[in-house]
């Protein structure tokens, strides 16, 4: 039996928003990560220039870290 979606209330198979629950990872990609504040010194792994603990720094996706220096907004 098709169930209905509670937010659209589209037949689940025909809800775009249902359809798009994961259920098998999606492939990562590059893209803006939250920034936070480095728990510890380290390096920025875009220009190898040093943070220090409390700077704002975010995962660069390939576990490293970029740093304020390198912000590619
Ligand atoms: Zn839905
Ligand atoms: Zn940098």
């Amino acid at each position: 039996m098709t169930q209905r979606c509670e937010i659209t209330e589209l037949f689940t198979d025909q809800c775009a928003h249902c359809r798009r629950i994961p259920d098998e990872p999606a492939p990562e990609r590059p893209r803006r990560r939250p920034w936070f504040p480095a728990a510890f010194p380290g390096c920025c792994a875009e220009c190898l220039d040093t943070f220090d603990e409390g700077d704002l720094i975010r995962s660069d996706g390939a576990g490293g870290w970029i740093a304020e220096c390198c912000d590619d907004d």
